[in-house]
């Protein structure tokens, strides 16, 4: 039932005034988004917008129909669906679940709606996209330019912050996806974090175990993608 989610865990919506939140959440319904769950694909009409608690879902670029490239990670301080804020109806990019968690999601036709007539979810949604954006073009850099040990520590930084759990799951493959690599490439990357100590990596299981040192191998990314998503935080005490 709508009403018992009390706590709320999405930093958009946290940031709303509790009025309006009262009007979102009559259209928003709880929801379990699990591991692999592919929320849209590209071309794809947009049914349902996500606001994300504890779930992670990646953002995967196609090249040749198959080749998947992650350009984006949203988790609880972002929405999914961001095409229908900018007038778009359809998904360019494919919305994998990368985390099983929980989400809040609400039908496109109300959320139009909610966006147009609600001011205040307007002004977080724009500075989310700035953030957003800034994320995807990073992360263009980021793959090109930084090599796959400080991209996976980058990586795993993200995914620590928005799960705030020391451990998490996730497959050789579906790491392969999130940085362009083959699983040799991501095994190098993992057994190198994890002989200096930082992470112990097991049959898919990640624990973070030295969050400093971590940050110290992370390419400078994490740092300008982190900081973008911090100026969001530090207004949200503002009028
Ligand atoms: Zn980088």
């Amino acid at each position: 039932m709508i009403g018992t989610v009390l706590k709320i865990e999405n930093s958009l919506l946290a940031a709303v005034p509790r009025k309006a939140y009262r009007s979102l959440l009559a259209g928003l319904e709880p929801v379990t988004l699990t591991f692999g769950d592919v929320l849209y694909e590209p071309g794809q009409t947009i049914r349902h917008i996500y606001f994300p608690g504890d779930s992670l879902v990646s953002l995967l670029t196609l090249a040749d129909g198959h080749l998947a490239l992650e350009v984006g990670l949203i988790g609880r301080e972002g929405m999914v669906g961001i095409p229908l804020v900018l007038g778009h109806r359809e998904s360019s990019v494919r919305a994998l679940v990368q985390g099983t968690g929980t989400a809040l999601r609400m039908v496109s036709a109300r959320f139009r709606d909610e966006f147009r007539s609600c001011l205040p979810l307007q002004r977080e949604l724009y500075r989310y996209v700035h953030a957003l954006m800034a994320q995807i073009s990073q992360t263009a850099a980021c793959n090109r330019f930084h090599v796959v040990e400080t991209r996976l520590a980058r990586w795993l930084l993200m995914t620590h912050d928005r799960v705030k759990s020391d451990q998490f799951r996730m497959t050789h493959e579906f790491l392969g996806h999130m940085l362009g690599v083959r699983r040799v490439g991501v095994t190098r990357a993992a057994q190198a974090l994890n002989k200096r100590g930082l992470i112990r990596y097991s049959r898919g299981d990640i624990t973070v175990l030295d969050r400093a040192g971590l940050e110290a191998a992370a390419c400078e990314c994490y740092e300008v993608v982190k900081d973008m998503h911090d100026g969001k935080r530090a207004r949200q005490g503002t009028p």
